[in-house]
């Protein structure tokens, strides 16, 4: 599987899955979750309310309704509260869910936004570091997915994992 960064706003790509940053309920919120709501039409919230909800570092398929990509696969990332709280295996999880979820469905395609790095206040860095171990762990064989982007919303996150997938060290 391909790891590409690409910078800007996810609801754009047509991809066959986008990765919604969503809260437990998945009837929406702010952040990209509003972001991804809003594109995609209320079609979107509507069949969420069927799903009953997401537990932390778990995700739930739906379509896409009238985004351009096919799918939006929904995970909770843990909030932050300082790294003691089992933060690290959440994020991992909603990553390997994420890609287990696209693979199950035979999707090739898929695009991560930065899981928790907003509004859940996980250091950048961290999940950044997460997000690339989980993405280069090696698929089985026959697995679908041929590409997996991290989207970056910011030029910061966008050197960020840049930097990371390049394997340098960090600037001092
Ligand atoms: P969380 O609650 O998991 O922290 P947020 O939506 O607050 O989720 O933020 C997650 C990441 O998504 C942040 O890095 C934020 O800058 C980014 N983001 C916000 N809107 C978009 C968007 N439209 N496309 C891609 N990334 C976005």
């Amino acid at each position: 599987m391909n790891i590409e960064i690409w910078q800007g706003d996810i609801t754009r790509l047509a991809v066959d899955a986008i990765v919604n940053a969503a809260n437990s309920s998945l009837l929406g919120g702010g952040g990209v979750d509003g972001a991804i709501h809003r594109a995609a039409g209320p079609e979107l919230v509507a069949h969420c309310r069927t799903l009953g909800g997401c537990p932390t570092g778990e995700a739930r398929l739906t379509p896409g309704f009238r985004l351009p990509a096919r799918h939006v696969i929904h995970t909770v990332g843990p909030v932050w509260r300082g790294g003691n709280h089992g933060e690290p295996d959440l994020l991992a999880a909603c990553y390997r869910n994420s890609l287990a979820l696209a693979e199950a469905h035979g999707l090739a395609s898929i695009a991560f936004p930065a899981i928790s790095c907003g509004i859940y206040g996980y250091p950048l860095e961290q999940a950044a570091a997460i997000a690339i171990g989980e993405l280069r762990r090696p698929r089985q064989s026959g697995s679908s997915l041929e590409k997996a982007v991290l989207v970056a919303f910011s030029r910061d996150m966008a050197v960020l994992y840049e930097r990371l997938l390049s394997g340098e060290s960090p600037a001092s």
